[in-house]
């Protein structure tokens, strides 16, 4: 199933959020909020909200889901299966970052940026408009993903 949910999190998910962005989920971040900060930005963004704070989850004028686990992957998994959380599907077209969609960009156009084993071993990039980060198969973030994939179960190991 997939399903174009769009999240919001608050101060205690940072890294859940980096890991719903990198399997391509739009999920805001908000790092310094108070508990009527996130209520506040909640009803007027109209997402759901993933909280570990119960005042927050009980609220029946918001869609929120309590995380349970303290772990990111326990908790990744956790949202994966309650919203139906397509895993590969557009894994890898978000920056991590900034959490806006990748363009994809020609090699030639960002040769000069790459390091030399990149340039000489890749062919496919895309660049996040946001904060001008420089995307391939094999970076940091595809590890991440990977490593997710195996703890879901989902990868090929
Ligand atoms: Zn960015």
């Amino acid at each position: 199933m997939t399903d174009d949910r769009e999240f919001i999190l608050d101060a205690a998910l940072g890294r859940l959020a980096r890991y719903l962005r990198t399997l391509g989920y739009d999920a805001v971040y908000l790092k310094d909020a108070s508990g009527p900060d996130v209520l506040r930005e909640t009803l007027k963004t109209g997402r759901t909200l993933l909280t570990r704070r119960r005042d927050l989850a009980k609220r029946p004028d918001i869609g929120s889901y309590l995380v349970k686990s303290d772990r990111v992957l326990e908790q990744v998994a956790e949202v994966a299966a309650k919203f139906g959380l397509e895993m590969t599907h557009r894994a890898m077209t978000r920056c991590i970052e900034c959490n806006v969609l990748l363009e994809p960009v020609a090699k030639e156009d960002v040769l000069e940026e790459l390091p030399p084993h990149v340039r000489k071993t890749q062919s496919i990039f895309s660049r996040c408009p946001g904060c001008g980060r420089i995307y391939w198969p094999g970076t940091h973030f595809a590890r991440s993903l990977a490593r997710l994939m195996r703890a879901l179960g989902q990868g090929d190991e």
